[in-house]
């Protein structure tokens, strides 16, 4: 057996934060990962999808502007993507664990199981600390239905050697629509089914519905109110059963894409063995982070109960766990607003209540919506779907939520952020002199006057 102040499992962005604050405090760290070293966001999530958003974009841009000064479409060479993306994603597991190494942090490779309530075990090893923190973040959630095992998760699809031409997505939140978006700038055919009335749900109607006329402007082909129940083939060769308006249906295709969602990573935890509880959230954790049922264990990340499954969150989360961890319970967790993007073309992105939330709460809101495709900023790149959606408290002045869609919106939306966090009054935002033209020199027009 071997003892250590701290374990970590996981070696995300919240693990590592953890991890490293930890040690660098003199402390004793052991962290393990059964997948390479590095986490999801590095090698399977954020980074290698906007890699091939910023392919799939520019193929858009030069599209938009066709007859406008630009002569000739752009096309994607996947292959030739798939090898820019891996300059990225290929050096992180053994740069990870080199950085770990110098830092003094024992590293582990296998699958963490608890045996107790401070003890795990790995491989052959059996590990005991003072402090275990659960850092494994999410994995996709398991559908239930026949044929599952044929689908493409993410990791896959963010890998593929080739790009088939014919893709199903199941699911409509912001993992297919980003990969819709990709795929269909790479050349295929795509169509989401996706079990709601809308896609991403959580994010402004009114910009999603223009949204979607976006995508479907480019071929994207959407089947909603359907229930994906079985698939049926082989690799290359699928079909995808559905339930519609209590109507069975199929289609045909080459690949099927699990964009159904995600849940906490647990399943091969043993978490009783810990008296660990799990909600369909994901590990309870209080205020400050730690599992409501075994002081000696925190969690944070996408793994824990707390925020959104998003990497600023989980880095944020893993910097509050270290510091309770080294000086006592102090730092609790705070709801900060927390910006999220959809990488399509358009970008969506949002801060803030959604005007339905704000309606739930009873605000007297002022809600500033419009279309904004014939606006200069759009005009210019030719985006031909574009819109903002405010919200600003009528009785303090303050900016409650933004949503924006079009170019440049997954950087404005820092700016909304920055406001929010610090109570800018709307007012001041609106009179703040940005620079021209830039997208932020629209934000005065966005607000109300
Ligand atoms: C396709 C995709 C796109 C995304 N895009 C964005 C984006 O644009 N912006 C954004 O903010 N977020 C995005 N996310 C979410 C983001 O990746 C996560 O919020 C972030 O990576 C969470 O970090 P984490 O440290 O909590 O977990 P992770 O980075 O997932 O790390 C958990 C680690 O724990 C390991 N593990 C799990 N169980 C065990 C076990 N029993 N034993 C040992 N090891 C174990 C796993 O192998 C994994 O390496 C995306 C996610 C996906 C899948």
């Amino acid at each position: 057996m071997q003892s250590f102040d701290l374990i970590v499992i996981g070696t995300g962005s919240a693990g590592k934060a953890v991890a490293q604050t930890v040690r660098k405090a003199g402390k004793t760290v052991a962290i393990i990962d059964k997948l390479p070293f590095g986490g999801t966001c590095s090698q399977r999530g954020c980074d290698p999808k906007k890699v091939l958003v910023g392919a799939a974009e520019l193929v858009d841009r030069v599209a938009q502007m066709l007859g406008n000064g630009i002569k000739s479409k752009a096309v994607i060479s996947w292959p030739d993507l798939m090898q820019f993306k891996k300059s990225f994603t290929d050096d992180i597991p053994e740069d990870t664990e080199a950085r770990f190494a110098k830092q003094g942090i024992t590293a582990f490779h296998g699958t963490a199981t608890f045996l107790s309530k401070n003890t795990i075990s790995v491989g052959d090893e059996t590990l005991q600390a003072n402090h275990i923190v659960i850092a494994t973040g999410q994995r996709p959630q398991p559908l239930g239905i026949p044929g599952e095992e044929l689908l493409t998760d993410s990791t896959g699809f963010l890998d593929l050697p080739q790009l088939p031409k014919k893709i199903v997505l199941i699911g409509g939140g912001y993992i297919s629509m980003e990969f819709a978006h990709i795929a269909a700038r790479a050349g295929a055919k795509v169509t989401i089914i996706h079990q709601g009335k809308r896609p991403l749900e959580n994010f402004d109607a009114d910009l999603v519905s223009l949204l979607v006329k976006a995508l479907k402007a480019v071929g994207i082909k959407f089947i909603f109110n359907a229930e994906v129940t079985a698939v049926e083939g082989r690799e290359g060769e699928l079909t995808v059963h559905y339930e519609q308006k209590d109507k069975s249906h199929s289609v045909s295709t080459l690949m099927a894409v699990h964009g159904a969602g995600r849940v906490a990573n647990v399943a091969d935890l043993e978490l009783e063995k810990a008296s660990v509880i799990v909600d369909k959230k994901g590990v309870v954790v209080n205020k400050y982070l730690q599992s409501e049922s075994n002081p000696a264990i925190y969690a944070c990340g996408d793994v824990s109960s707390k925020g959104l499954p998003l990497t600023p969150l989980a880095s944020y989360e893993g910097s509050i766990v270290a510091e309770n961890i080294l000086n006592g319970n102090k730092r609790t967790f705070a709801d900060n607003p927390t910006p999220s993007a959809v990488f399509t073309v358009p970008t969506l992105a949002s801060v803030g209540l959604t005007e339905k939330q704000a309606r739930k709460e009873r605000l007297s809101v002022t809600v500033t919506f419009q279309e904004t495709s014939d606006w200069y900023t759009s005009r210019r790149i030719g985006e031909p779907f574009s819109g903002f959606k405010t919200l600003v408290d009528k009785k303090s002045g303050q900016l409650v939520g933004a949503h924006l869609l079009g170019a440049g919106s997954d950087e404005l939306i820092n700016l909304f952020t920055l406001a929010m966090k610090y109570g800018i009054p709307a007012k001041e935002i609106g009179e703040t002199l940005f620079a021209y033209p830039t997208r932020a020199s629209d934000i005065r027009s966005m607000l109300p006057v």
